[in-house]
């Protein structure tokens, strides 16, 4: 059983805020990107490799020599972000507010997700 932290920057909104562009096609569940934000596409400049999943951020690019992924977590650190500041503290579980522990990069396989 886990809960999702209650971001309050949805994956949509974050790519609009760095000014990602998109492929033409758009998956249903996924917002493809032209441009991955790691590789910038390597030497060919290849498109459409990386995807980030609408609702719950995570992200993956398909570029063998780069093969980036993760949580939502990870990826606003990756845009200079910090996570925290975009989660939503009036709905955080009321465990999570008596620990005081913070949301930590050492927390990296449960980033997105906490029991
Ligand atoms: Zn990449």
């Amino acid at each position: 059983m886990s809960t999702r932290i209650p971001f309050t920057i949805t994956p949509a909104e974050l790519v609009q805020r760095q000014g990602w562009r998109l492929t033409r096609q758009q998956p249903r569940s996924w917002i493809c990107l032209r441009r991955c934000p790691f590789c910038d596409g390597g030497r060919h400049g290849d498109e459409g490799t990386f995807i980030i999943h609408r609702t719950d951020g995570n992200y993956s690019c398909s570029r063998a020599t780069c093969g980036k992924r993760g949580t939502f977590w990870g990826l606003l650190l990756h845009c200079e972000l910090d996570p925290r500041d975009f989660i939503d503290r009036t709905q955080a579980a009321p465990q999570e507010r008596r620990s005081g522990r913070p949301y930590g990069r050492q927390q990296r396989q449960s980033a997105y997700v906490y029991r």
